[in-house]
């Protein structure tokens, strides 16, 4: 008999056990987590962490991202991304909710990045809010966009923890502000009922078949994300796209023409504000990680040159080639108010691929802001 596939849409179903800082036990959001979640608890003692680790943190991701440890963040939740001056950056202002996730990337640059095993979730939010009230209101001029995808996925534990319903609900107060929840899964039934006044933008990350099935572990099918993104226009948020990292494999241009129809065919391109692109980049000491944690993957094992920001990428022509081609793609089927740019690249390379740098628009900054607030105007 043929065993029936299991659906990661929601990829809080991996979580095994729950573990509770002492200090946040009684806090009601983690009261209403322990009762949703409905796993096994344990408390952990102030100083003390959900379980002893020995060796090196990747060695133990794989039985870490069953656990999730709810405790306060001691340090700040809100901060610009950490772009670098040598490349195009975007502007945007990370919120940091957590650490880690359920699913499980060959590419992620947080196996490299963490010293924890497990996956963490902030929840001394009133002192979040009260970070972001002050941010926002002492500089009301500013156009903020904001994202929490940077640490973690933005909804891989929102039917655990239904933080992004509240951070959605939130920002529909703020003028100077939106809000981008960047996701692998189809979890967005919470937000079904947010009162999210068309200022959150919904994004999903996309590649081409092969590299999904591959390379992203217990993440939602490209038709649950593609479902979840026309159920989500039709609730009437905004939607976004990144094909980040664009991955070089067999057939891969055939791969990428197939998700770009595919996209359109469930999604109005009215309905989206930008999409990126970005090849695939990494820190060296990533390579060792991902051959060893994936003993199948292949895809480190291209020729990569070191960028000015220490991250390994393909050969600049490689880069240009598979920006082309998806540009080509997207260019014929996005609407006119849609921006489509790329991560972390240099001037000479959008000059190549765009026929532009982005200063002629007065910078990815502003044109990003620009594409935020025409949306929130529609
Ligand atoms: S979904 Fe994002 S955070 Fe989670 S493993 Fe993949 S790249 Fe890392």
């Amino acid at each position: 008999m043929k065993r029936k596939k299991i659906s990661w849409a929601d990829p809080s179903k991996f979580l095994k056990e729950l573990h509770v800082a002492e200090d946040v036990v009684s806090y009601p959001l983690v009261q209403n987590i322990i009762e949703t979640a409905g796993l096994p608890v344990s408390t952990v003692p102030i100083g003390k962490t959900p379980f002893e680790t020995d060796g090196e943190c990747w060695q133990e991701m794989n039985s870490g991202k069953k656990h999730l440890f709810l405790t306060r963040n001691r340090g700040s939740f809100f901060k610009s991304c950490p772009g670098t001056s040598e490349y195009t950056c975007c502007g945007y202002y990370v919120l940091n909710v957590g650490m880690n996730c359920p699913m499980d990337c060959v590419y992620c640059i947080l196996q490299a990045y963490l010293n924890q095993p497990w996956v963490t979730a902030f929840v001394n939010i009133d002192e979040m809010f009260t970070e972001i009230d002050a941010e926002l209101d002492e500089k009301p001029e500013q156009f903020f966009r904001i994202g929490t995808g940077e640490f973690t996925d933005s909804l891989a534990l929102e039917n655990v923890t239904g933080l992004s319903k509240m951070l959605s609900e939130y920002i529909a107060t703020k003028e100077n502000a939106i809000l981008e929840l960047k996701t692998k899964s189809a979890a967005i039934e919470n937000l079904h009922t947010a009162k999210h006044g068309g200022k959150t933008i919904l994004s999903w990350s996309l590649n081409s078949q092969t590299i999904m099935q591959s390379q992203e572990l217990r993440t939602a099918t490209i038709k649950e994300r593609l479902l979840a993104a026309g159920k989500a226009a039709e609730l009437g948020y905004k939607l976004a796209f990144h094909f980040d990292p664009i991955i070089l494999h067999d057939n891969w241009e055939k791969g990428y023409e197939e998700i770009v129809q595919l996209l359109f065919n469930h999604v109005d391109n009215k309905d989206i504000v930008w999409i990126s692109l970005g090849a695939l980049r990494y820190l060296p000491s990533l390579k060792n990680i991902g051959r060893q944690r994936f003993a199948g993957s292949s895809i480190f094992s291209e020729e990569f040159i070191c960028g000015l920001d220490g991250k390994l990428r393909y050969f600049r022509t490689q880069r240009e080639e598979m920006y082309k081609h998806l540009y080509t793609l997207l260019q014929s089927r996005v609407a006119r108010h849609t921006c489509i740019y790329l991560c972390m690249e240099s001037d000479e390379i959008w000059e190549e691929v765009f026929g532009y740098a982005p200063h002629v628009k007065g910078g990815l900054s502003k044109m990003l802001d620009h594409a935020a607030l025409s949306a929130i105007k529609q």
